[in-house]
């Protein structure tokens, strides 16, 4: 049963330290204050009949799952907008406000949300913080060519994008499901149903992605892409992610040997494109792309598209992406 809440078996090894040092600073002058910090571990009491659940969403795709399990039965504040970035993400004082006052948020957990502790640290409240990862087997992304040169530096740090198996999602939604149904027992058939519904509709989509990606021959299946994004889409559906253009993640820039590395790789593996995102600035991306003579096709990984762009649900998405990463690879290299 899903009760803990704050995740204390994560590991959160994405470069905290800057953070920790923050969130030292702020619970030390919380303590002079001589308030208590947050218990994590609390729990509201079950909504009243008649008023509605406040619930914080952080990614327009964590929101946009949460909104089909719960439909209109509670009040949903997604914390990014579209396009925005989550890793390097900060909130606004008035999505304090919101946390401070909702009755649960959903994060992703597994390290995406950078600013998460520090913020539930400053914003206070009571609110049940529900880590979707939280339950699913993390894995490591693939290492880069050039890595063994930097050590260990990136080991232990778990590649957070989980929903890109569908497979994932689907517990995210189990989990949505019983979080709300505990809150708001009044709505909790609805929500039920609202699940029920939702997880056929993953379980088509999961189907489709694998006869989608049937069309592109096993030698192709080679992923390039602007952050390491798909560990978790590559061993679903029988990729390999064989080079990134930010192998720490979008706040840091890479080395020009890092990027040497990459450029080999793709010549290596005869790449046809590179994976570029809306959340990140494709610049550096361009560069590679023309440098090594491959097509780039632009993705939406980290937020939902804009309206109109085809991407604006969790589902679209993921199709949307499945298409382009098909017809990325399948024709091979025009030259
Ligand atoms: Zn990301």
């Amino acid at each position: 049963m899903n009760t803990g809440e704050r995740g204390d078996g994560f590991v959160h090894k994405y470069r905290q330290n800057r953070l920790l040092f923050a969130s030292s600073i702020i619970l030390v002058i919380a303590l002079l204050a001589g308030c208590a910090a947050p218990a994590p571990e609390a729990t509201p009491a079950p909504r009243a009949a008649g008023e509605a659940l406040r619930v914080v969403a952080t990614t327009t795709i964590v929101g946009d799952v949460v909104r089909q399990v719960a439909g209109d039965n509670v009040e949903l504040t997604v914390l990014l907008g579209i396009g925005a970035e989550p890793h390097t993400y900060e909130p606004t004082p008035s999505e304090m406000t919101a946390v401070y006052d909702a009755d649960v948020l959903f994060a992703n957990g597994a390290g995406l949300e950078q600013f998460l502790d520090r913020m539930l640290e400053s914003a206070g409240g009571s609110a049940l913080t529900i880590e979707l990862a939280e339950g699913l087997r993390l894995l490591e992304p693939a290492e880069e060519p050039d890595e063994h040169a930097d050590e260990d530096e990136h080991e232990g740090e778990f590649d957070p994008h989980v929903w890109f198996s569908v497979a994932n999602v689907i517990h995210w939604v189990e989990r949505i499901q019983t979080t709300l149904a505990r809150l708001d027992p009044p709505n909790a058939g609805a929500y039920e149903a609202n699940a029920r519904t939702y997880i056929q509709q993953l379980e088509e989509l999961d189907r489709w992605i694998f006869e989608e990606v049937d069309a592109v021959p096993s030698e192709r299946r080679k992923l390039v892409t602007n952050h390491a994004v798909f560990t978790y889409f590559a061993e679903q559906y029988g990729f390999e992610q064989v080079g990134t253009v930010y192998p720490v993640g979008p706040g840091t820039s890479p080395s020009a040997r890092e990027i040497g590395a990459l450029q080999d790789a793709i010549r290596e593996f005869d790449v046809p494109a590179v994976f570029t995102e809306s959340t990140v600035n494709p610049r550096l991306a361009q560069q590679v792309a023309e440098d090594t003579g491959i097509r780039i096709v632009q993705l939406y990984t980290d937020s939902l598209g804009p309206a109109g762009s085809g991407a604006e649900t969790y589902t679209d998405m993921m199709r949307y992406n499945v298409r382009a990463i098909v017809e990325g690879l399948r024709e091979g290299n025009a030259e």
